[in-house]
């Protein structure tokens, strides 16, 4: 079948398509739904939830199991206590929320690529994560245009730029709370 007449737009709406605006932890299988006492709080794997101020904030902020509604104690406990039923993705988007202030998390699919892109509220950094026979992290300097360490997701230069515009373009959309 030959396509014609498809405008730009809809030519690129067939390679990208935003598959989600937000990331949500996965159920933690076999994990206690024991609620954790810590010396102020309680913690809840299970649900994925704590007593915290912060927490009943994020509660109003963001859908269940949001990764942005992951407070400090449950980011402690999640480690200390069900690192080995936690999923690698999971924990390298947590990671980059609380080390290096990862804000909002979308997928994307990205030319039949499943592409996981964390944007940062302060600086210019933005973290692709790509499933290369395990996930690997990749970063862009978006003021100087220069992907960190040179290390590029795609061998393709102009999918790397493409991908790199994309999340560019998605920043500017993005209401930070
Ligand atoms: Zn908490």
């Amino acid at each position: 079948m030959v396509r014609i007449s498809l405008n730009v737009e809809e030519q690129k709406r067939e390679k990208i398509e935003i598959t989600s605006d937000v990331y949500q932890i996965p159920y933690l299988s076999g994990i206690s739904k024991k609620t954790i006492k810590t010396s102020r709080n309680g913690v809840n794997l299970y649900s994925l939830s704590c007593s915290c101020k912060v927490y009943r904030q994020n509660v109003k902020l963001y859908p269940r199991r949001d990764i942005r509604r992951v407070c400090k104690h449950l980011y402690e406990k999640l480690f200390s206590e069900a690192d080995h039923l936690l999923d690698e993705l999971s924990k390298m988007l947590l990671h980059n929320q609380f080390w290096f202030g990862q804000s909002n998390v979308k997928k994307v699919l990205f030319y039949k690529r499943v592409v996981f892109i964390g944007f940062h509220k302060v600086g210019n950094i933005v973290s692709f994560f790509v499933d290369q026979d395990g996930w690997k992290k990749y970063l862009y300097e978006s003021d100087l245009n220069t992907w960190l360490e040179s290390s590029m997701p795609f061998d393709n230069d102009l999918l790397n730029t493409e991908l790199a515009n994309l999340s560019k373009e998605l920043y500017r959309q993005i209401k930070f709370n």
